[in-house]
């Protein structure tokens, strides 16, 4: 009897440490809460979240608390895409932080000219900025799909590049 529950126990313990991490620990892995609905499954949610926080972050201390867009003063912001992240294609543009700023809502939603952003981004990092954006765009478009998502250990790698900029926040 004793030597059947000691069987059933070791069983018990070796399921344990070979089954999947649950969503919760993957995002605890990193020290997060996980949200109640990530916007993309696995690492690549992790990053995006990140990457959101972090672009947030660095444009308001640089600049404020204005939308790169309409340039309004607003309390809340988005991480929004200059090339919108359903023609990025790739990971390669949807997760770079140069193609994601603190947007206010409506220009995040509504706004699919982006005029002040393009005009932004070159006041910002200098001109030919918004143009070099688009350019990675139409070369993955003509490239026949050449551009992968990232690798999972690629997610990990951007992981750990966003943490080591982002400044201590309570998630
Ligand atoms: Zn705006």
């Amino acid at each position: 009897m004793i030597e059947v529950v000691t069987r059933k126990k070791r069983k018990a313990s070796k399921s344990a440490s070979k089954r999947r991490k649950t969503k919760k620990e993957l995002w605890a892995e990193y020290g997060l809460e996980r949200p109640p609905k990530p916007r993309y499954s696995g690492l690549r949610g992790i990053v995006w979240f990140l990457l959101s926080l972090y672009v947030r972050q660095r444009d308001l201390k640089a600049y404020g608390p204005i939308c790169i867009n309409c340039g309004k003063v607003k309390e809340e912001f988005h991480g929004g895409h200059f090339i919108p992240t359903g023609e990025c294609g790739w990971d390669g543009l949807a997760l770079d932080e140069k193609n994601v700023h603190a947007e206010c809502s409506y220009c995040n939603f509504r706004d699919k000219a982006k005029l002040n952003y393009a005009r932004n981004l070159d006041l910002r990092y200098g001109a030919g900025t918004a143009q070099a954006l688009r350019d990675r765009y139409y070369e993955y478009k003509h490239s026949g799909n050449q551009y992968k998502n990232l690798t999972q250990n690629e997610y990990r790698e951007k992981i750990a590049y966003l943490q080591a900029l982002l400044e201590p926040v309570d998630n």
